[in-house]
């Protein structure tokens, strides 16, 4: 079955530390299981940098239901693309909270970014993820209250 890779960037409206982002992370957690997908969703004070990966049909539903969600908004797609292998494949949806470590897509990448989402560099931002990926072995890193 061909597995597909899909990345996209966003403008959080949400508190990382809030309700609402502990219910996107629950939600996550029961359909992408359902559903074979895996995939990895960093979030900070304003941005969400998501991608997720698995049958194409299922990775394109999600992501309809996504753009609709009224939780963010200025959705970019940055990447979608067959792949042979699945980038994120122990995490249903690994969960970074950026916040915490004072914004470190903006350290990466410069401030603005959602402005320059045109020009987004994809490969790089996937390495951002991985590497955030590393070394970690929690399925879902929950905001801690709730
Ligand atoms: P539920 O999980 O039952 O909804 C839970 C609660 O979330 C609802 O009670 C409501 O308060 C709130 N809610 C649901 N939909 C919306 C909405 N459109 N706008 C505002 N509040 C809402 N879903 C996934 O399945 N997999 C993902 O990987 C995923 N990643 C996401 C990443 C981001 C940045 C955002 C913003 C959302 C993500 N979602 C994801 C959520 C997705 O947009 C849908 O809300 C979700 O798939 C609906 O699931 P459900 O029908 O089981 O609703």
């Amino acid at each position: 079955m061909e597995i597909f890779s899909l990345m996209y960037l966003s403008r959080s409206l949400v508190d990382p530390e809030g309700l609402e982002m502990r219910e996107i992370a629950l939600s996550s957690q029961r359909n992408n299981a359902r559903r074979g997908l895996t995939g990895f969703l960093y979030y900070d004070c304003d941005t969400f940098l998501q991608v997720l990966e698995g049958p194409r049909a299922e990775v394109e539903s999600v992501y309809d239901a996504i753009k609709r969600d009224s939780r963010h908004d200025r959705i970019h797609l940055i990447a979608s693309h067959p792949i042979l292998q699945r980038a994120f494949g122990g995490w249903s949806m690994g969960l970074y909270d950026g916040a915490l470590d004072g914004g470190l897509l903006t350290e990466r990448f410069g401030a603005g970014l959602i402005d320059r989402a045109q020009e987004a560099d994809a490969p790089e931002m996937m390495r951002f993820l991985r590497d955030l990926s590393v070394g970690r072995d929690d399925i879902y890193a929950l905001p801690s209250h709730g």
